[in-house]
């Protein structure tokens, strides 16, 4: 098959033809229909992840058609399905009490296995997939990816965001787009986060009440101003330090942050202003990914139109293409994500 590799860092893909992928007996191999690009593909092609070496097919945002499955696998050849990019074991203590996202023997494609910047992709422990909705394009489900699932499951199954409550949104990139339009759905108000001037002019069309462009500074005291003594519950969508500060800092009393971006860094440690979660007695919340069994919740939130997920797919892109994606990460960018749906490109 044909396949995007990584053979050194900060360099393009190489497109090579690799052998085709080998079918698990609880997981099927599909044939991929779209796949994301996405922040956390970047820091493995920069060499920041422990677990993307050179060899490496990254691609953990994908949809695709069964094309073969396990006899342990409750798929068949012809199944249209989405996966959720933590493929938890379904056996160990956390995945039985329902927690998959922490599962002990999770696998990731893209990160430690092929990923799906390819044609064809195996999926282990296929439990996890979800049917892919007759609603939803494959390019749309491919671009829910990591995004709208991980801001799903931060909002709801984590900082429990109430109607009426103050977001904050510390990055509107895919992730804090997500957060946006899901915070939005559950009534929450509002407030965005960015750098990029067409970002924060996008997030306002989407319902955002209120655009910080944090190159004027004094983010958190402004958050704190516009939202009458804090937000209630803040994400952080980008993974760097001074916004990770201001996601804790703009908080009222007791609010929930939300660490939602992959740290940045080698080391990915911060200098974390710990006062502000001593003195407002913070709750800080980590989170990562979506347990797959709320894939109906969310989809049904989808396809009855109270989350319009269309935004967040600014593009569609030939495999070819995925290295200037890649690259364009290096620095600030315009709204919306990549998903690449041309795999013969
Ligand atoms: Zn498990
Ligand atoms: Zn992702």
């Amino acid at each position: 098959m044909r396949a995007a590799v990584i053979r050194e860092f900060n360099a393009p893909l190489s497109l090579e033809t690799v052998p085709d992928p080998i079918c698990e007996a609880d997981g099927v191999v599909m044939k991929v229909l779209a796949c994301g690009i996405c922040r956390s593909d970047w820091h493995g092609w920069v060499g920041e992840h422990p677990k993307v070496k050179p060899g490496a097919i990254p691609g953990h945002e994908y949809c695709g058609e069964v094309v073969e499955a396990g006899p342990l696998a409750r798929w068949k050849p012809g199944d249209r399905v989405i996966a959720p990019f933590i493929l938890s074991c379904g056996e160990c203590p956390e995945c039985r009490s329902g927690q998959t996202t922490t599962c002990r023997a999770q696998r990731v494609p893209g990160f430690g296995e092929p990923g799906a910047y390819a044609e064809y992709v195996s999926a282990p422990h296929a439990h996890n997939l979800a049917r892919l909705p007759e609603s939803l394009t494959p390019a749309l489900a491919a671009g829910l990816g990591c995004r709208v699932t991980t801001a799903f499951h931060a909002l709801t199954g984590r900082a429990a965001l109430q109607a009426g409550e103050w977001l904050a949104v510390h990055g509107t990139g895919g992730i804090g787009l997500s957060v946006l339009l899901i915070g939005r759905a559950l009534g929450a108000r509002v407030i965005v986060v960015d750098i990029v001037p067409e970002r924060l002019a996008h997030a306002l069309s989407l319902g955002a009440e209120v655009a910080i462009d944090a190159r004027d500074g004094d983010v958190a005291a402004r958050i704190i101003e516009a939202t009458g003594g804090g937000a209630h519950v803040s994400v952080e969508a980008l993974g760097s330090e001074p916004t990770t500060n201001g996601s804790l800092e703009c908080l009222r009393p007791l609010g929930r942050p939300v660490q939602v971006g992959l740290p940045t860094g080698h080391t990915a440690k911060m200098q974390i202003n710990m006062n502000a979660v001593y003195m407002k007695q913070l709750a800080v919340y980590g989170t990562r990914g979506m347990p797959s069994w709320r894939y109906p919740s969310l989809l049904d939130l989808i396809t009855r139109g109270l989350v319009d997920v269309r935004p967040i797919v600014a593009r569609q892109v030939a495999l070819s293409a995925a290295s200037a994606e890649l690259a364009a990460f290096n620095a600030p960018m315009p709204p919306g994500v990549a998903v690449i749906t041309d795999f013969a490109g």
